[in-house]
């Protein structure tokens, strides 16, 4: 069929992701579409073999509506999210439900070769193991400023030896398929207000206390990338009273003296200056870290439950600064910073709500994420398969049947 309308289709196939099965109706509400648009757009679904309309079994007496869902076995995409010490690859098929995934413990530090070819043999023992087919896409997430135009990371702080590596291409060009590369918060975000804590909420900010810090913007209903892909970089934002240098190379970010590698480095240093006997004794000649200036803490010791309380103070107050600029009605907050106990929290809490601009703080949401580790991985694949439907590339595949194989 020539001159098919497919602008649109990217936004069914979001809303039944997210929904599971919707009725015509609910699906024009949730697409913003007219009916004789919408039933055009989904003959097109059909006629992939990607939607399926059934009527449904819920009858009060009048007519049974029909209701569509995504066949979710006639395609998949593979995805890998890169942490600073691990991996995790993914195979989701097109309803966004993770078929299998694997994980390994890797430093990003040992760089693109050794890392990627890890991503390539994981990937490939997963597409093995479940008897998949070519995928319709990849992604890839990694913790490093992304340019979006050429597919790298441009004077990544934490990845030594990836600055302006070609990681798209690269690992296209290993399955033959179109790839994505974003930044690991904003897939985060992406995950989170799909199919987690973000559900409903049109702004908000997803914030990733880990080794270092970062956030994610969604601002009506979109991820907000900014010009040039670094929007959101809240652990560089400036604390005043703390001139310490940070590994991005500027002075007294937040991230140099609150985030998790801040916070090691501090314990470290209160063993050495003899500082708190207490932690001393905890780590016994050992290099001390935040988890044990978090147990320090809950012994009693209150040098180092100072230290927990001034970096969740500053973190507090940075938050503070976002939350009255951007006036999200929600900040959900991840990484395994938060997993080490609550003294650290609170003291962010009430940081965030005391210096945030009483009119934007007064409803603010301040919770946890809802998927930990698995944010990153729905997240990014969200991002593929976006992008596949999307009027731009589904033009390129659609008369095909399907973009398995398609650079
Ligand atoms: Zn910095």
């Amino acid at each position: 069929v020539e001159n098919q309308r497919l602008d649109g289709v990217g936004s069914i196939l979001r809303a039944l992701r997210g929904a599971g099965r919707l009725t015509r109706q609910e699906l024009a509400q949730a697409s913003g579409m007219g009916r004789s648009q919408l039933l055009q757009r989904l003959d097109v679904l059909r006629e992939l073999g990607i939607v399926e309309e059934r009527l449904t079994s819920s009858s009060t007496g009048g007519r049974r509506p029909r209701a569509a869902s995504i066949r979710p076995g006639q395609g998949h995409v593979l995805v890998a999210a890169l942490g600073v010490t691990g991996v995790t690859v993914a195979a989701v098929d097109l309803s966004g439900r993770v078929v299998d995934t694997r994980q390994n413990s890797l430093e990003i530090a040992l760089g693109p070769d050794r890392v990627l070819t890890e991503c390539v043999r994981l990937l490939t023992d997963l597409t093995q193991a479940n008897g998949l087919g070519p995928s319709w896409g990849m992604g890839i997430s990694v913790p490093g400023p992304v340019d979006h135009q050429r597919g790298m990371v441009v004077s990544p702080p934490v990845m030594p030896g990836w600055d302006q590596f070609p990681i798209r291409d690269w690992l296209g060009d290993r399955f033959g398929t179109a790839c994505w590369l974003d930044n690991d918060v904003n897939v985060m975000a992406v995950g989170e207000q799909r199919y987690g804590a973000g559900r409903g909420h049109d702004d908000f900010i997803f914030v990733k206390l880990g080794h270092g810090i970062g956030s994610g913007l969604v601002m009506g209903g979109v991820l907000q990338r900014g010009s040039r892909g670094c929007a959101g970089d809240i652990g560089h934002l400036p604390v005043m009273d703390a001139p310490v240098p940070c590994r991005c190379g500027n002075v007294g970010c937040l991230e140099a003296v609150a985030g998790g590698m801040a916070l090691d480095a501090a314990a470290e240093r209160l063993v050495l200056e003899g500082a708190s006997r207490r932690l001393a004794e905890l780590t016994a000649g050992r290099t001390a870290g935040v988890k044990d200036l978090v147990r320090a803490a809950e012994l009693g010791d209150t040098t180092c439950l100072a230290v927990l309380q001034q970096a969740g103070d500053r973190i507090g107050a940075v938050l503070a600064h976002a939350v009255s600029l951007l006036n999200p009605s929600l900040v959900i907050l991840g990484g395994g910073l938060l997993a080490v106990g609550d003294a650290m929290f609170t003291s962010m809490r009430k940081s965030l709500y005391g210096h945030a601009l009483p009119l934007a703080a007064r409803e603010l949401v301040l919770t946890r994420t809802e998927l930990g580790n698995t944010a990153a991985v729905l997240g990014i694949a969200e991002v593929v398969l976006d992008e596949l439907f999307s009027p731009a590339h589904i033009e390129s595949w659609w008369h095909r049947g399907a973009p398995a194989g398609l650079r």
